[in-house]
């Protein structure tokens, strides 16, 4: 019936009412039990940014605890009371994110770190699905350029089988570090920690070695490392061949700093805290010391592996030889110029 009479329409209207109450009142149901299930699964683990004309992807390997103990140069109750400031209640327990970072330059698509693969149990090893999930195959990442060759940054270079992880990639380190890393020389540390160096080498011998194999392995002293707008700068310490990479794109600048910080919590606010791990911690305080003096401009981006993820951020000065953190928000990317051009 077409004809909006009074009546028709009154007629209409009402079944309309009913309908539509009914739905009302079905939804209502449905929700007041409380039988929508939970779902129980995060949200995949990457963050996009552009960076000029570069699109940063972090990507969540996984996160581990680190225990507090494992601090050099503060007190414990300077320790304590940062912690706290971070409403971290057990200090044996400070979960720590394992990061990475991929750059696609519109030109390579370049890996920085490649997580812990099986190194770590289930705690790590969850970067292939986080790149993935951010649209990307292992097969099309170029380059793998390697902070340092601790196991929670080299491990995820091969698969559970001993097989490169990425499989056309070329990886890319510190001559230092693959000096020291790969030496079947016994290491020059005290007797305590033998074992676990001999471990760490073993991992990074087998990590190296399809890439190695099929002269895909390369050390930056060669100056073989061509790509446009990232360029590795030298900030040893934390191991002899610890290197950061300076990403620059359209006068931005991110750099990632590998593990420059390993206790979010504590470190920005006290560079001079040293950890357990660190080769010579005597040097990896100056250089975190130097290299935050440098980058607290507010304006250059910086990724460190261990900050909780997506650990990009900017670091502002807090007071004397202090900084804090301001992390990057979530937010919508701009879009690409040539919709901007065509107002789509
Ligand atoms: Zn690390």
């Amino acid at each position: 019936m077409i004809r909006m009479s009074n009546k028709t329409f009154s007629v209409g209207r009402c079944c309309w009412v009913a309908i539509l109450g009914a739905a009302f009142l079905l939804g209502q149901t449905a929700g007041a039990d409380g039988e929508a299930p939970m779902q129980r699964t995060q949200a995949p683990g990457f963050y996009r940014m552009m960076l000029g004309d570069f699109e940063i992807t972090a990507l969540f390997d996984g996160v581990i605890d680190l225990d507090a103990a494992l601090l050099k140069n503060l007190s414990q109750g300077e320790t304590d009371a940062l912690l706290k400031r971070a409403l971290i209640a057990d200090s044996h327990k400070v979960p720590t994110a394992t990061n990475a970072c991929l750059i696609n330059t519109g030109a390579k698509l370049v890996l920085v770190d490649a997580g812990g693969g099986t190194t770590f149990g289930r705690g790590l090893g969850h970067l292939r699905e986080n790149l993935e999930a951010a649209g990307y195959r292992p097969s099309q990442v170029d380059a793998v350029l390697i902070t340092h060759l601790h196991f929670d940054h080299g491990g995820g270079l091969i698969d559970a089988h001993g097989e490169s992880a990425f499989p056309n990639a070329v990886v890319y380190l510190a001559k230092a570090e693959n000096d020291y890393w790969l030496s079947e020389a016994e290491p020059d540390v005290p007797a305590v920690y033998k074992d676990v160096f001999k471990k760490a080498r073993k991992l990074s011998r087998d990590a190296a070695k399809p890439y190695v194999d099929s002269s895909r392995w390369k050390t930056l002293e060669d100056g073989s490392l061509a790509i446009s707008g990232i360029k590795p700068v030298a900030i040893p310490s934390h191991t002899p061949g610890h290197t950061a990479y300076e990403v620059q794109s359209k006068g931005q600048t991110l750099l990632i700093v590998g593990d420059t910080v390993h206790f979010a919590a504590v470190q920005f606010a006290r560079p001079d805290a040293a950890v357990a791990f660190d080769v010579d911690p005597k040097q990896a305080v100056a250089t975190r010391e130097a290299l935050f003096r440098r980058i607290a401009d507010g304006k250059t981006f910086v990724a460190d592996m261990h900050a909780p993820f997506p650990g990009i951020g900017r670091l502002r000065s807090d007071g004397k030889n202090a900084y804090a953190w301001i992390p990057v928000e979530y937010s919508p990317l701009p879009k690409p110029a040539h919709e901007q051009m065509s107002g789509r």
